[in-house]
């Protein structure tokens, strides 16, 4: 089976109403937070400024210490399978305006409920709710 490596953010900025959280909407019609492989001699930190900043120009991103956890799953491309491992931050930022790449179809800031309810996976929402649970989101 093919192995593939990515590493991604759950990326939010403070508004008046509280935290607002980004997603994207994939080629593929899904939406999750941001991610990308990890190319060699990457750290996972390293991966996903770089990934965040391509995908969405945003280059001010704060990692909150003490969360990091992996999503997993498989998928089929060109008839083989696929497992891939995801690793997750924590990061905040102070840029609201998304510059999005051509790999990405849309984005969309929104408060934690609302977010939780547009993330197409439920290993993503599993991985969201973690975010509650460490009492970080009130
Ligand atoms: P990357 O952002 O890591 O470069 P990508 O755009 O190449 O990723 P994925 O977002 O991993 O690809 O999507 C690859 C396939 O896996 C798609 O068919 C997608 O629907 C599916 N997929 C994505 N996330 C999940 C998930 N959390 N659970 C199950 N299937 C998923």
């Amino acid at each position: 089976m093919l192995e593939e490596r990515s590493a991604g953010t759950i990326l939010y900025q403070e508004s008046p109403s509280g935290k607002m959280y980004l997603l994207l909407n994939y080629p593929s019609g899904h939406w999750d937070f941001v991610k990308g492989n990890i190319e060699k001699g990457e750290t996972f930190r390293q991966t996903v400024l770089r990934e965040v900043r391509e995908e969405t120009g945003i280059t001010d991103i704060d990692f909150i210490d003490g969360f990091e956890d992996k999503v997993e799953y498989h998928y089929q491309r060109d008839g083989e399978v696929i497992h891939k491992e995801v690793v997750f931050f924590l990061a905040s930022t102070k840029t609201n305006d998304v510059v999005l790449s051509h790999e990405h179809r849309d984005y969309i800031w929104l408060n934690f409920n609302d977010a939780l309810k547009k993330l197409t996976y439920k290993t993503a929402q599993k991985l969201f709710k973690k975010v509650k649970d460490l009492g970080f989101e009130s």
